[in-house]
C-alpha cells in the first residue's frame, strides 16, 4: 500500500501550487496504471489527510493505461499483465511508452474575491 505516501505527495504539490487560493475545491491527478494505485484507497487517504484550504477538496483520479512498444517488431500495445510480452511477435524486449505518469493536472478553487477560478499546471 503506497497510496498513503502518494496522497501526501499530491497534497504537498497542491499546497505549493495553490498558494493564491483561499480554498481548494477540486484536484485532478493523472496516474499511470504502472503505479498500480487503487483509486478508492488513494481517495480514502486523501480525504483523511486533507486539511486547511484543502478541507473541502475533491480528488479526481484519471487513470492512464500502460502502453508498450515492442523493440523487435515495433508494435505498440496496451499492457494489462505483469509480464510484458509483445502480442504480435511474442518478444519480451518491450519499451514502456505510457503508464508511468503521475501528476496533478488541475487545481480548482476559490480566491479571496471571486469564485470558480481555474488553475492548470
Ligand atoms: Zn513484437
Amino acid at each position: 500500500m503506497h497510496e498513503g505516501s502518494i496522497a501526501r505527495g499530491i497534497i504537498e504539490v497542491v499546497e505549493r501550487e495553490a498558494q493564491e487560493l483561499t480554498e481548494v475545491l477540486k484536484v485532478r491527478v493523472r496516474i499511470g496504471k504502472l503505479h498500480a494505485v487503487v483509486p478508492d484507497a488513494l481517495t480514502f487517504f486523501f480525504d483523511v489527510m486533507k486539511q486547511g484550504k484543502l478541507k473541502n477538496a475533491v480528488l479526481e483520479i484519471e487513470e492512464v493505461p500502460v502502453k508498450g512498444k515492442c523493440n523487435r517488431c515495433g508494435k505498440e500495445f496496451e499492457i494489462n499483465e505483469p509480464l510484458f510480452l509483445c502480442p504480435l511477435c511474442g518478444s519480451g524486449d518491450v519499451e514502456i511508452k505510457q503508464g508511468q505518469e503521475m501528476h496533478v493536472v488541475c487545481i480548482e478553487g476559490r480566491k479571496e474575491d471571486g469564485d470558480g477560478k481555474n488553475k492548470g499546471s
